[in-house]
């Protein structure tokens, strides 16, 4: 017997969750995903990464991307703004999740980068228009992240394509925020919300602690893009690393801190709503996928 099915139904429905952390509330969304998977790792053996991938179910490889809402006190932050229409027609999903999820982009008083490779900052500015998504939003970039993306001497040593995602796409997506640019280098970002310095990745790669009453909840950002390798594996890079070592070196940092914690984490690139424990195992990690709440 044979089902017919609309459209509609076949497609997945809004990637929203949400969960309470204290007071805070943290709503996680989709913007999608790329396709990548071990082609896009460095400093690794690759028929471990591919064992890794088979046994943790993860072929077809993909990278997510998520953004996560941060609101607390009648404030409503967002924690990047995904791909918008830079990496293809599988991302760029935020501003219908965001609808789904009731959240008005008009609301949204602070943007908080975790850095400005182009899967972060993409969905800042509508490109057809060149005006800001988020129009009542302070800009909040690390200090070091904005000085070397925007050196105009390091674009000019950049290949063709790299400049265009790297160094020209952020070019375009500030712009508008120009006059509402907040440059920090440390200390709290948003009520609760304290920065983190991560670099390796990039050089102002920042992660953002939320911490209210006995609750904490951390924002790794990009410390991981194919997670189960290089959480088995933290020496394990990809080919955006800025600075593999640093990077490499932030990972160990921060895998034994949340570990050592027990404290949940979520990450721009882990597997949507992209909230996660991670525990010791063997030489290296093992992420574990913090159950449903069904509750507020
Ligand atoms: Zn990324």
């Amino acid at each position: 017997m044979s089902i017919e099915v609309t459209q509609s139904a076949l497609a997945q429905v809004s990637a929203v969750y949400r969960i309470r952390v204290g007071d805070v509330l943290v709503t996680a969304l989709s913007d999608g995903y790329v396709k990548g998977g071990e082609a896009i790792l460095r400093n690794v053996d690759l028929d471990a990464a591919k064992a890794v991938l088979h046994a943790t179910h993860r072929y077809p490889a993909v990278v997510e991307i998520n953004t996560f809402v941060v609101q607390y006190s009648g404030r409503t932050m967002i924690v990047d703004t995904g791909a918008g229409g830079y990496m293809g027609r599988n991302a760029g999903c935020l501003a219908s999740n965001l609808r789904a999820a009731g959240i008005d982009s008009l609301a949204i008083d602070t943007v908080f980068l975790t850095h400005i490779h182009p899967d972060h900052v993409g969905g800042l500015t509508d490109k057809a228009d060149g005006k800001a998504r988020f129009p009542n939003a302070e800009l909040a970039v690390s200090a070091d992240e904005y000085a070397y993306w925007m050196d105009d001497a390091t674009m000019q040593r950049a290949g063709k394509n790299d400049r265009a995602l790297f160094f020209e796409c952020p070019r375009e997506q500030l712009a508008p925020y120009r006059d509402r640019l907040r440059l920090f280098r440390d200390g709290e970002i948003f009520p609760g919300v304290t920065v983190l310095k991560a670099p390796g990745h990039t050089p102002g790669h920042t992660m953002c602690l939320i911490a209210s009453g006995a609750e904490a909840l951390l924002i790794w950002g990009d410390t991981v893009h194919v997670p189960e390798v290089q959480t088995a594996f933290p020496h394990a890079g990809v080919v955006f690393d800025v600075d593999p070592q640093g990077a490499a070196d932030t990972r160990r940092r921060v895998f034994d801190m949340v570990a050592t914690d027990r404290m949940p984490v979520v990450g721009m690139h882990l597997g949507f709503p992209g909230l996660m424990y991670l525990d010791r195992h063997d030489e290296g990690y093992r992420l574990v996928p913090m159950p449903w709440r069904h509750t507020l």
